[in-house]
């Protein structure tokens, strides 16, 4: 299991923002799907000393090692490829989880970039 920790928006400047179809294709962003995603940050105020964050969040990856993922993993075959597999078997990945926190208005996308990496 891997975990990151993600700072958590302050509840009390939180809000509203809109990122344009660019940020979100740099983010790895389908725009079609993620344009009427309500995304939230925090500009700062005085109960977060300015950062926009209060708190942390955990998100996680699971990785069930099924044997079918075992025996790729002993036949080094290429990680793409169990990376695949193992997401039709329902794993989670840590930037599914971060999406998750996102689309809870938990996170940023920023922060969200910060600690996972695109495929
Ligand atoms: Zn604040």
């Amino acid at each position: 299991m891997a975990q990151r920790l993600v700072r958590v928006i302050c509840e009390n400047c939180k809000k509203r923002v809109h990122y344009s179809a660019e940020v979100l294709k740099e983010s790895g962003l389908d725009p079609a799907e993620w344009m009427q995603v309500p995304f939230y940050e925090g500009p700062g105020c005085l109960e977060c000393s300015g950062s926009g964050y209060r708190g942390r969040s955990a998100i996680t990856e699971l990785l069930d090692l099924s044997d079918r993922i075992r025996e790729m993993i002993i036949n080094r075959r290429p990680t793409s490829e169990i990376k695949r597999v193992a997401k039709e078997e329902g794993m989670t990945f840590l930037r599914d989880s971060g999406m998750g926190k996102i689309r809870a208005g938990v996170t940023t996308l920023r922060e969200i970039n910060k600690v996972t990496f695109l495929d």
